[in-house]
């Protein structure tokens, strides 16, 4: 079984019923979790019973994208049966972003952390990470495995590393916020669906999910914006949604 179940699309904060950043990353019997933003370990838990997976990536710090790295720490943290540590794979700041929201409990007993960027084996996936641009320390993380490779960007802003990052990707998945023309900011920290469509363009990638969308926004237009740069085919990322790969 191979793949990609969408726990979260929102940037910044959950909107009703939704959840912050989040995927669930299957390859046959390896599960590795992408990014734990606010309210996607309940969605995690109904996928993955008992908390059974593999790896954590977490992208950066903002607890939009780690906030329920908390919830799950606490999950392996205090449930009866102890296991072994999840390796977690993520940048300097989130352990420590983290940990402050707890009284005692040390993340470490239940984490092995690994730091982002670099590479890495993760189980049957090689893991690369680069630092892309945004407002803290930021990976942007390619998997790839025999007969598949994922790319994310996490939500940084535009950056020449996205090409190799998404290289002929079977599927790459762009965090496209903005709407419109983008801002004229340098440097940038987020991305527009017409950028994100650009980006997959110049990667090769072979398709294009986008994700944190600014909450309440009309994802549907971010769609089209995104098709007027990019051939190939664009999903937008929905609660639950599950992508063949
Ligand atoms: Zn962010």
């Amino acid at each position: 079984m191979r793949r990609l179940t969408v726990l979260g699309t929102c940037g910044a904060w959950p909107q009703a019923g939704r959840a912050a950043s989040g995927f669930l990353l299957e390859y046959d019997w390896f599960r590795l979790v992408l990014d734990l933003g606010y309210a996607t370990l309940p969605r995690l838990l109904t996928y993955c019973e008992g908390g059974d997976i593999d790896a954590v990536v977490i992208t950066h710090e903002h607890p939009d994208h780690c906030a329920d790295l908390s919830a799950l720490g606490r999950e392996r943290y205090f449930s009866d049966d102890r296991r072994a540590r999840v390796p977690l794979y993520c940048t300097p700041g989130v352990i420590g972003r983290v940990q402050a929201m707890e009284p005692s409990e040390d993340l470490l007993d239940v984490f092995s952390v690994y730091r982002l960027p670099g590479t890495h084996q993760v189980g049957p996936f090689q893991l690369d990470a680069v630092l892309l641009p945004h407002h803290v320390p930021h990976a942007g993380v390619r998997v790839t495995a025999p007969g598949l490779t994922v790319a994310y960007s996490g939500d940084a802003g535009p950056d020449a590393a996205l090409a190799p990052l998404g290289a002929c990707a079977s599927l790459f998945v762009i965090g496209a916020t903005l709407q419109g023309p983008p801002p004229d900011e340098d440097p940038r920290h987020l991305m527009s669906a017409t950028e994100a469509g650009t980006w997959a363009t110049r990667a090769g990638a072979q398709r294009l999910l986008l994700t944190h969308f600014w909450p309440d926004s009309d994802r549907a237009r971010s769609v089209t914006e995104a098709q007027s740069t990019f051939a190939g085919e664009v999903i937008a990322a929905d609660e639950g949604l599950i992508v063949p790969l």
